[in-house]
């Protein structure tokens, strides 16, 4: 297992962890510029704040910097209730895709989806099966273009808790049977996004990660899940201030010979973006050297 304590180079900053700091948004290019000056060397912002400050730019500012993505956020969201929905949602994940390309991120992260229009509070149906359907040809249908552009597509299983509006898949079985499924050869073409703060609680965490194996280990992302958890989606911890076994799962990964990135992914409403983005990166760095 590598040794994070004396230095921060296999640190990732998923930008959302600094995204308004203070109550206002930090703009993307001053985050990359305060990662780099920090000597952090990878990052995975999300597509909205690419698209605040520039696709081509922002590729620009990435390569000056020498800043790798270790992911980029996001794509999937496959779900749908009639025709023009599943177009929309292919086109947008399309357009994902080529922005992925752009700025050479190292995957695709997908979230998947839940019942279609529960995330806008219209739920078209309850009939969560069908959703895992759409979602399994939603990914085949990237899939072909992913591959044919060497960006690998890594399903992000979210926590159970979110199965109605942001994704029908809540586990890594379920992502590795879909990946079996669609990629058997084990291509590197699809894999998975394993995310502490979804999985840790899984009884079958250390056996899926045995069976997702180096191929399918696309990224790893960590934070704390908090005791007592205040919001579903915007109280997530810092590492160190919860309850999840950081260490015992990173060698789990490792152990299967994954050697990138560990990417810091924490949405904190009332604590972390309420400090300065800086502070905020310098407690990664910290935390990472410390707790992970
Ligand atoms: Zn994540």
């Amino acid at each position: 297992m590598r040794d994070f304590s004396t230095d921060h180079r296999w640190l990732s900053i998923n930008t959302a962890t600094v995204r308004r700091q203070l109550g206002v948004d930090w703009p993307l290019p001053q985050i990359l510029d305060a990662c780099a000056a920090r000597g952090i060397r990878a990052v995975s912002p999300w597509r909205d704040q690419v698209a605040a400050a520039g696709l081509d730019a922002t590729a620009r500012q990435l390569r000056a910097l020498g800043l790798e993505l270790s992911g980029y956020c996001r794509g999937g969201m496959f779900t749908y209730s009639d025709g023009a929905g599943r177009q929309t949602a292919r086109d947008d994940n399309r357009r994902a895709l080529d922005e992925a390309c752009t700025l050479g991120a190292g995957c695709l992260v997908l979230v998947v989806g839940g019942l279609p229009g529960a995330l806008e509070g219209r739920t078209a149906h309850r009939d969560i099966a069908a959703a895992r359907e759409q979602v399994s040809e939603g990914i085949a249908a990237l899939l072909d273009d992913a591959r044919s552009r060497g960006m690998p597509l890594a399903i992000e299983p979210l926590h159970p808790m979110y199965a109605a509006d942001r994704a029908c898949i809540n586990t890594l079985a379920q992502s590795l049977d879909v990946c079996d499924a669609l990629d058997p050869s084990r291509s590197g073409a699809l894999g998975v996004a394993v995310d502490v703060y979804h999985v840790w609680w899984d009884p079958q965490l250390e056996a899926q990660i045995r069976r997702a194996g180096r191929e399918r280990l696309l990224a790893f992302h960590v934070c704390d899940w908090l005791v007592p958890t205040t919001d579903l989606l915007n109280d997530r911890g810092m590492m160190g201030d919860g309850v999840i076994d950081l260490r015992r799962i990173r060698g789990w990964v490792e152990a299967q010979g994954y050697a990138g990135y560990s990417e810091v992914e924490v949405f904190s409403a009332a604590h972390w973006w309420q400090r300065a983005g800086g502070e905020v990166l310098d407690t990664c760095i910290d935390r990472h050297r410390r707790c992970l």
